[in-house]
């Protein structure tokens, strides 16, 4: 069956200006890191991305590396991107990043000139792509110096091989260096992507204040600390769930009885504000304008519409956002 997209798709969702750039990006985002590799099926990823866009999803963010094995999540978005969103191109935004290892040899890892120019192509070349919307940086690389890794970025934008660059998991230090390296280079960096969530709280210290000194955005991944901010580990871990599956990053031993309580707590306060724990833990990440985007994962379609559903209350007051404090 050919895929038409919903004609009300731009009717829930919201969208931010990613700093002070001209691009927009929905508050919501989808990440393609688990259930879109071999092993996955994929049909069920196909339906997400399909939902996911339904819902005015625009955004869809890889890596070169994400699978298994590495580069399947893109080659699966580029089955979809052919059958499916053939006339959509123009309504998509699609990031890519280089930065962990990815093939063997001194080329296929970190922040060389050499490896993100070649990793790019090979991400093109599965996505069956001339260009993406954002190529990333993953991650800093202690060795490279980062005029060469800036300058790769500002070429890969002259080159047309992506429109906009940005930085993934950067100090707030780094992160100022980086963008001035780039301004030297007349190249803007659009955005960093760093995580956060109830969890894991280390942005709101100094990255945040950069960034928006930077005029630049944010898109924060693991806002629900890879499924544990939802009710779903309360009650011991489900077989299908992320923690019980094998090779996957989120273990058992991460879910500790300190967590647990804590959730549970969280938990609570959520079902006191009407909403889902998941829902309550995107609404509080976007409480901050600086905070472009939500990058979530799912590994079902009705996950991301929960998800989606958090925007009917992005409000707190400020009792409950005092009672969040005191919890975490
Ligand atoms: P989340 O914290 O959103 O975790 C997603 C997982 O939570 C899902 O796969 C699902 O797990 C569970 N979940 C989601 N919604 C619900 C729900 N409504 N109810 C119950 N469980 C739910 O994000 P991820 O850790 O997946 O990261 C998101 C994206 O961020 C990645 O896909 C990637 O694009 C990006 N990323 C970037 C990194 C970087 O270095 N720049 C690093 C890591 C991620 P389950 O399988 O248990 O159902």
């Amino acid at each position: 069956m050919s895929y038409v997209a919903s004609s009300s798709r731009y009717e829930k969702m919201i969208y931010r200006r990613s700093g002070n750039s001209g691009l927009k990006l929905p508050v919501i985002s989808l990440g393609l890191w688990h259930n879109w590799g071999e092993v996955d099926i994929f049909e069920n990823g196909r339906s997400m991305v399909l939902r996911a866009f339904d819902l005015g999803i625009t955004h869809f963010d890889l890596a070169n590396n994400y699978g298994p094995p590495y580069g399947a999540a893109e080659e699966n978005l580029g089955r979809i991107l052919r059958k499916d969103f053939n006339n959509y191109r123009d309504e998509l935004v699609i990031s890519t990043k280089a930065g962990w290892d990815m093939w063997p040899g001194p080329y296929g890892n970190f922040g060389s000139r050499k490896y993100l120019i070649a990793s790019l192509d090979q991400s093109l070349s599965r996505m069956g792509l001339d260009y993406v919307d954002i190529f990333y940086h993953h991650r800093p690389d202690p060795e490279t110096p980062l005029e060469e890794t800036m300058g790769a970025l500002a070429d890969i934008v002259r080159f047309g091989k992506a429109l906009y660059v940005g930085i993934s998991q950067y100090s707030p230090l780094q992160t100022k260096k980086a963008v001035n390296i780039l301004k030297t280079l007349s190249t803007k960096c659009l955005i960093h992507q760093p995580n956060y969530n109830f969890f894991d709280r280390w942005i709101e210290k100094d990255l945040l204040d950069v960034l928006k000194e930077q005029g630049m955005g944010c898109i924060v991944f693991s806002p629900l600390a890879q499924g544990l901010l939802t009710d779903k580990y309360l009650n011991g871990i489900p077989p299908d769930s992320r923690a019980a599956k094998r090779d996957s990053f989120l273990k058992p031993d991460d879910i500790t009885e300190e967590k647990l309580n804590q959730v549970k707590k969280l938990n609570d306060l959520a079902l006191e504000r009407g909403q889902t724990l998941a829902q309550m833990a995107i609404a509080w990440i976007l409480r901050m304008p600086t905070i472009t985007s939500a990058l979530i994962g799912a590994s079902r379609v009705d996950q991301i519409e929960e998800i989606v559903d958090s925007l009917k209350n992005l409000e707190f007051t400020a009792e409950e956002l005092s009672a969040i404090d005191k919890i975490l």
